[in-house]
């Protein structure tokens, strides 16, 4: 894939560039080591003042890089500027909290003393310099959701983007630099995927975190695993939203449609797989299928846009196979499912009804705005379809009923479980996926601990 940014809206290549060369990557690498071994003895405080003034340079840019991002890869502009606004919050919420959560851990007395110790510290130190391969989907939130702990940690970062966002990569590069952060502390490599492998391999690299898809988790893995480098994998995602009885359905239908088209959808914690209790199946269907009828599709410029176009024709020619595959496999089209002509790579949002196992749009992650509808008759087949996925990364649950929320809170396969409301992160809440959705955590404690090297101090 050439790096270059090609307009979702239209098809047309505003700008290419050419990957960085071996001399350039070299250089690179050399400077991030190398700046490394100073940024890891700076105090928490001076981190906090860079970060904190990176947040106040990205509040600042928010239309101007809002723009790039829309540009790039087709996200209404509101929700773009809104995703650099969630980033300020992010870096913000690091740099007041991340002292406290690295802060030296002292084991029990009793155990101290037992272990002949005088005195016994945990300590959490940075890990070296940490290759972060990210998507173009939240292009600026997933990178700033590595790069915000990394960079309070005392860690620094090679940000590996997608080839489709290079504007917005090379904006981060430069929006950390302003800030004043050391010139090695985050640096962009303008590198196509087939290069990662031996960047990965480089022993000045010391660790890895890649959201993505799938296979380009397993190849990052495998090669991590090789070099015995830690890794944390974001990967996909095919979220249950489970309505029961009890539910407030009006909420609940509405709620729906943001939780499935959010970021025309094209969010890995997107909700997807609709399952509903038969006692309110119909009537919350026909309002969902209204509200997924009322969106506004169109120029992701516009300013009352809900639904822009998908980032790539690839994307959309794998959304409406899947959607095809269905149909034809006796599924019900409530909506949408039929390829708009014009210019653009837009996907009508479409409801389907009348899912069966067998079909791959049952098995495998809708990268769009396109909603899967599946009865059940009571908690239990609720959470048996609601499993029934090679991923587990988020869900949510509609029910007022306590008792049914301890029950999904338990068996649900996910990492989390949002009742009465979407899945949306949050920088003190731990993020991430079990199953094909990957491992390790971001954000909160959880994720600025995933990148250090957790110490024992042991006094005699
Ligand atoms: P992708 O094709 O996997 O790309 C993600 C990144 O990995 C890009 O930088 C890509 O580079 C790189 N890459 C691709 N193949 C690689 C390989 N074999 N070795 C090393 N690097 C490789 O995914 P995408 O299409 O951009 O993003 C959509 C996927 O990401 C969806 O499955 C979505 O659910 C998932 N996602 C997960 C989360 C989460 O937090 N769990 C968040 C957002 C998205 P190139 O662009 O150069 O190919």
């Amino acid at each position: 894939m050439p790096i270059a940014t090609v307009n979702p809206a239209n098809g047309e290549t505003l700008k290419t560039y050419e990957p960085m060369d071996e001399d350039e990557l070299e250089r690179r690498l050399e400077l991030a080591e190398a700046t490394f071994r100073t940024y890891r003895t700076t105090s928490f405080a001076e981190r906090a003042r860079l970060l904190t003034k990176a947040a106040q340079l990205l509040d600042e840019d928010q239309g101007e890089i809002g723009r790039v991002v829309t540009t790039e890869m087709g996200k209404p502009i509101r929700q773009a500027r809104a995703e650099a606004a969630k980033c300020a919050k992010a870096m913000r919420w690091y740099a007041e909290h991340a002292e406290r959560l690295l802060a030296d851990e002292e084991p029990a007395e009793a155990d101290v003393r037992d272990s002949g110790a005088s005195r016994v510290r945990v300590r959490y130190r940075p890990l070296g310099p940490v290759l972060a391969v990210m998507p173009w989907n939240f292009p600026l939130w997933q990178v700033v959701r590595f790069a915000a702990p990394a960079l309070m940690a005392g860690n620094v970062g090679l940000l590996k983007h997608a080839s489709n966002v290079p504007q917005t990569a090379l904006y981060l590069e430069d929006l950390f630099h302003r800030a004043g952060f050391p010139a090695g502390c985050f640096q962009t490599l303008l590198i196509g995927s087939g290069a990662v492998d031996d960047i990965l391999r480089d022993e000045r690299v010391k660790a890895a975190t890649l959201t993505g898809s799938e296979p380009a988790g397993r190849a990052v893995a495998s090669t991590a695993g090789e070099m015995i480098k830690k890794t944390v994998l974001e990967l996909g995602g095919s979220d249950p939203y489970i309505v029961m009885p009890s539910a407030d359905l009006d909420r609940a239908a509405e709620v729906a449609v943001t939780a499935r088209v959010q970021n025309n959808g094209q969010s890995c914690i997107a909700a997807k797989r609709f399952i509903v209790h038969t006692d309110v199946y119909d009537a919350f269907a026909e309002r969902f299928v209204a509200g997924m009828r009322a969106l506004k599709v169109g120029d992701p410029l516009a300013e009352d846009t809900e639904i822009g176009p998908l980032a790539s024709e690839r994307g959309r020619d794998d959304l409406a196979e899947l959607v095809d595959g269905a149909r034809h496999g006796g599924a019900t089209v409530l909506c949408g499912g039929e390829l708009p002509d014009g210019p653009g790579w837009y996907y009508p949002p479409t409801v389907l009804s009348g899912i069966t196992r067998e079909m791959r749009v049952h098995r495998e992650e809708a990268f769009g705005p396109v909603a899967t509808l599946y009865r059940a008759d009571d908690v239990d087949e609720a959470v048996l379809i609601a499993n029934d996925s090679a991923f587990g990364l988020s869900s949510n649950v509609w029910t007022r009923d306590e008792t049914e929320v301890e029950r999904f809170a338990r068996d649900l396969e996910a990492g989390s479980v949002y009742v009465n409301g979407m899945t949306a992160s949050h920088p003190a809440f731990p993020f991430g996926g079990v199953k094909r959705s990957g491992y390790g955590r971001e954000l909160s404690g959880h994720g600025i601990r995933e990148f250090c090297n957790i110490t024992t101090v042991w006094q005699g």
